[in-house]
């Protein structure tokens, strides 16, 4: 840190991205990226915009506003875009957490909320995971502040019905509620259609995980205009053309290839099955997944272990150094034969430390 570094960040524990190492190629599942490339028509929408970034972007992403309004069912003044969802939640937070008004989400999931809480000197509780690994959302009610729920949650990948998440909403009169759905199509069920009736609902999902589009970096918040609103003074206020114009195209585009997603979410899902049966006959416990992801452990060896012993096989997954979840991997679901390979890769380390 340098002498000028800001007392205000000088605790700050940054968010760490999982690792993009470049020393040698990886089958690469420990960030939840899609295996399957975007339609050819996303990357030329991008290319052909490219062509025109001598001029600023869109402040307000109209036409791509629009696309997913229309996808979505809600009117373009019910809907804000921003580079990743990580700024939308940012912004989200920023927007409608303080003092008075703190943030609450269970002590295992993504880790950027902490992060943005401290970023913006919200304060937060954590709310424990039930003994199952899942989310009692009757533990959240009447809160008079923020609340955060992935949804599927990060990293169990465990869901949610909706009926739950209305009657959260029932009982905060005077919070709101922010529904990460950054893994809805792979499996869950989204609370989007909740929009219309409760004013405290914000939905952010992403293009970053079931659209394939990670690296353009594209997320968008639903919820009423008011709400919107309030998103869009934060957005005005710290980045106007927070979206490019090579993304906001592509974006667009991916919008019109919504058969081609979901023929992708499909085959990531069967996947998704396959390795869960694969990993189970290794006598790992899998939680049931409703996500591009599993999160596995086993008694037979610990979760840092399975990691580093994979990554000398060339395969990356996640390992997590919070105590309860320390034994476990989060495992991205990849292209059949990459995981056909982790399996025999992971029975392969099962064999060697015996
Ligand atoms: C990946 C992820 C996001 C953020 O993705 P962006 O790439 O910033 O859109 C948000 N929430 C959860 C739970 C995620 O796993």
């Amino acid at each position: 840190m340098s002498r000028f570094f800001s007392s205000r960040y000088a605790a700050l524990t940054p968010y760490v991205p999982g690792e993009q190492p470049r020393d040698r190629k990886y089958i690469k599942l420990n960030t939840n990226e899609s295996p399957y490339a975007p339609p050819r028509p996303v990357a030329d929408a991008a290319g052909d915009a490219s062509a025109e970034c001598r001029l600023y972007s869109d402040p307000e992403s109209t036409e791509l506003r629009e696309a997913l309004a229309a996808r979505y069912g809600l009117s373009t003044e019910q809907v804000i875009v921003g580079n990743g969802s990580d700024e939308i939640l940012n912004f989200s937070f920023m927007a409608f957490g303080d003092e008075t008004h703190p943030l609450l989400f269970p002590d295992i999931t993504y880790g950027f909320y902490p992060v943005f809480a401290k970023l913006n000197r919200i304060p937060y509780r954590e709310i424990p995971l039930e003994e199952d690994f899942t989310i009692d959302l009757r533990r959240y009610e009447g809160h008079e502040g923020v609340v955060v729920i992935a949804n599927p949650n990060a990293p169990t990948g465990i869901s949610l019905p909706v009926p739950a998440i209305e009657a959260l909403l029932k009982t905060l009169t005077k919070g709101i509620l922010i529904v990460d759905e950054a893994y809805v199509d792979f499996g869950g069920e989204s609370a989007v259609p909740l929009i219309e009736s409760y004013d405290n609902l914000l939905v952010v999902q992403t293009f970053s995980k079931s659209r394939s589009m990670a690296g353009a970096r594209l997320g968008f918040g639903m919820g009423s205009p008011e709400l919107i609103r309030d998103l869009k003074t934060i957005q005005y206020s710290t980045n106007p053309y927070n979206v490019n114009r090579m993304t906001a195209d592509a974006g667009k585009t991916a919008l019109a290839y919504g058969d081609y997603y979901d023929a992708c979410c499909a085959k990531i899902r069967k996947t998704r099955e396959m390795t869960a049966e694969g990993l189970k006959k290794l006598g790992f416990r899998v939680l049931p997944s409703c996500a591009n992801f599993l999160f596995a452990e086993s008694d037979r060896i610990a979760g840092e272990e399975l990691y580093l012993r994979l990554k000398e096989k060339g395969i990356l997954i996640r390992h997590f150094t919070i105590p309860r979840i320390a034994n476990f991997n989060r495992i991205t679901i990849g292209l059949p034969d990459d995981m056909k390979t982790f399996l025999a890769k992971t029975e392969e380390c099962l064999e060697e430390i015996k």
